[in-house]
């Protein structure tokens, strides 16, 4: 029932809208609809209809996400590489229960749309602790990283705005510029991150010069791969030259458990206000909390704070003491230790099990840091299509997520996301050996 020659064309590609619920059918000859490029007509169950925003054509869902609900219906024993999560035993819940016992008056009101006071002081001690400079003018907590994109994003892209990001990304994150409807300009990134030096072409031959560049510098999400000390320098140049902003994406920094710091934008330039830094606790103590953090310039704050009343006045004052409870408490270093150890022994299992049970079959990355490993098919299975590849998956036991995922134009169907995060070192070879049985079964099809 869709008609695709009427669905708006971005970055030369017709999309419709795909994701939950019913599909938005744009349709040429619709009597509502006035002009036939320019409209998203909803048709639902019922037969009524609806006329849309145009954006809607570019919220397409994250497979990711969708696959927590998915893999919340299946089976127990499933390996879960799917997820970029701590599980629960890596969650200090003891400690969250009894600090929502704490004395709650004056916790249930809304609260500063900046966020409390208490949680801004001891973030800042936090940062400050780990040679940070941390300006409280320059932080504002949100719900989670994720809105901390998605008020970058609104800051600074405008429909049909040029933003360049790696590729392979963060579904969300490449979600969270369509949603904007930002022409993405997708860029290779090799075992030192995004290949900057390429950017002057790739962006010259767009006739447009990019409003923002996209990055997750450290320990990238899906491919585990750092930006290089001089990359990162390069990149501020091009930042410099295009007037654009960098919406430096960091969840998984504070987690580095091998080699050494690659100083941040922000180290490299203080109070550079092109500059966006996104952070979240959903990494270091629990993503159900749903408490990040944005760093940026007084200027563009202000503009953040404006932007952030209008989405959700302010972050939850409850889970916000929480935060700044357990921080106050001291616990949190302690905590990070622990999830290092432990993250460096899974990484490390997930690394062996994948070179001595699927040989060479498949390339993979070997981080140190972040939760994943990125795995590329080889020879014989590099036909395997990954997202065909999930469901047979699935049927054996272990659920990941598959490359397409990662960009938006229908790349990497012979790659696939890994996550060591979540299991033992024993399920994680478990899981291992699951992918190689359902790689098996894929391939004598
Ligand atoms: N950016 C990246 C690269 C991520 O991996 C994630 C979480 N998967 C986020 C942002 C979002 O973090 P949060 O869960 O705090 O919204």
């Amino acid at each position: 029932e869709s008609d695709p020659a009427s669905a708006p064309r971005i970055d030369g590609r017709r999309t419709g809208v795909r994701g939950h619920g019913r599909p938005c059918t744009p349709r040429r000859r619709d009597p509502i609809a006035l002009d036939p490029r320019r409209s998203t007509v909803l048709t639902a169950a019922s037969g009524q209809r609806a006329r849309l925003a145009d954006r809607t054509t570019q919220l397409n869902g994250s497979v990711i996400d969708s696959s927590t609900s998915l893999l919340a219906s299946q089976r127990h024993d499933i390996v879960r590489f799917a997820m970029g999560a701590p599980n629960a035993e890596l969650i200090p819940e003891a400690d969250f229960a009894r600090l929502f016992q704490a004395p709650a008056a004056g916790r249930f009101d809304y609260g500063a749309t900046e966020g409390e006071p208490e949680l801004l002081a001891q973030l800042a001690a936090y940062l400050e602790r780990h040679g940070e400079h941390a300006d409280p003018d320059r932080l504002l907590i949100t719900t989670g990283g994720m809105q901390g994109l998605d008020i970058a994003f609104k800051l600074v892209v405008d429909p049909g705005d040029l933003v360049v990001v790696e590729s392979p990304t963060y579904t969300n994150g490449i979600g969270t510029a369509l949603s904007y409807q930002a022409r993405v300009l997708e860029a290779p990134i090799d075992a030192d991150g995004l290949v900057v030096e390429a950017l002057p072409e790739l962006v010259a031959r767009t006739g447009q010069v990019p409003k923002a560049i996209y990055t997750i510098p450290n320990f990238q999400n899906p491919s585990g791969t750092t930006l290089s000390e001089a990359r990162r320098r390069r990149l501020l140049e091009l930042a410099d030259e295009w007037n654009a902003v960098i919406i430096d994406d960091d969840p998984y920094g504070a987690l580095r458990f091998d080699g050494e710091h690659v100083p941040g934008f922000a180290e490299l330039r203080p109070d550079d206000a092109r500059i966006i830094r996104v952070r979240t606790f959903s990494k270091v103590l629990a993503p159900g909390l749903r408490i990040g953090w944005m760093q940026l310039a007084p200027e563009l704050r202000r503009l953040a704070i404006n932007a952030k009343q209008a989405m959700d006045t302010c972050t939850s004052v409850p889970m916000q003491h929480v935060v700044a409870d357990y921080l106050a408490e001291g616990d949190l270093d302690a905590h990070v230790e622990r999830l290092r150890r432990v993250y460096r022994e899974r990484k490390e299992a997930l690394v062996r099990a994948v070179r001595e049970l699927l040989g060479d079959r498949v390339t993979t990355t070997d981080p140190q840091d972040g939760f994943f490993l990125w795995l590329t098919l080889l020879g014989e299975d590099a036909v395997i299509d990954t997202e065909e590849l999930f469901p047979t998956a699935l049927r054996h036991g272990v659920a990941f997520i598959p490359g397409p995922a990662f960009s938006n134009s229908g790349a990497f169907r012979d790659a696939l996301r890994v996550s060591f995060a979540t299991s033992t070192p024993e399920r994680i070879v478990e899981g291992v050996r699951r992918l190689r049985t359902a790689l098996d079964e894929q391939r004598a099809r």
